[in-house]
């Protein structure tokens, strides 16, 4: 936890979310995820470490191997990565006994360490830190610029998920974001009950307004956080 006034790019970046669509720390943390996905495309494709971690945990979770194939158009640095994954499950299957599943679940049960599908996928394991990284920054620019509170007003305020952690990271300056979260389900729900009211055949005439037709998607961008985003 820190008490620092971000005043770099995180601020920047910060600001510059609140006035996009939905959650901040959504969009923030899914662009750490895709400039993360990038940087293995171009940069690091070739670090060891990096590799050793996805060969032995089986690539990316289902979520970033998918996100990988959409986002980092790298053909070779597919084949590389998959090819090393491949290899890997082949001598596991190959033998059973000394790498495989039985292997893993009898040293699981012995309580030999943990077993490498425990591992965290890079991807996952950037996007955790983007998400805690963000809510600290938007807190302390909440708490010390008057002029970050109008505009955190005039957004979306935070998911379900981002509320929530707020709270825990710091309950002394979370106010504002638990009052922006109260705000925002209260017009969303009274928005739900009005697309419910009109799905009665009675009042299926009456016009919906564009809050209303967007209302049900906004539900479940805030309950579950934006799409992409992995659980934690
Ligand atoms: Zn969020
Ligand atoms: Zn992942």
């Amino acid at each position: 936890m820190t008490s620092a006034v971000p005043r770099d790019a995180t601020a920047f970046e910060v600001r510059e979310a609140l006035r996009e669509s939905g959650c901040a720390v959504c969009h923030l943390a899914l662009r750490s995820v895709g400039r993360l996905l990038r940087s293995v495309a171009y940069e690091q494709v070739n670090d060891l470490g990096l590799r050793t971690v996805l060969r032995k945990r089986g690539g990316f979770c289902n979520v970033h191997a998918h996100d990988w194939l959409l986002a980092a158009h790298s053909v070779l640095g597919t084949a590389l990565i998959y090819k090393d994954v491949l290899e890997a499950a082949l001598r596991e299957l190959d033998s059973p006994a000394a790498g495989g599943q039985r292997g893993r679940l009898l040293r699981g049960l012995l309580g030999a360490g943990s077993s490498d599908a425990d591992l965290p996928c890079p991807a996952c394991r950037s996007q955790a830190e983007a998400e805690r990284r963000y809510v600290e920054a938007l807190l302390a620019l909440l708490a010390s610029d008057a002029a970050v509170g109008r505009e955190f007003e005039a957004s979306d305020g935070l998911c379900r998920r981002h509320t929530l952690a707020a709270l825990r990271a710091r309950r002394d300056a979370a106010e504002p974001v638990v009052r922006r979260a109260r705000e925002a389900l209260g017009e969303l729900l009274a928005e739900l009950d009005e697309v419910i009211r009109k799905e009665d055949y009675r009042f299926r005439h009456e016009p919906r307004t564009a809050g209303e037709r967007s209302a049900p998607a906004r539900a479940i961008n805030w309950a579950a956080g934006k799409a992409g985003l992995t659980s934690p």
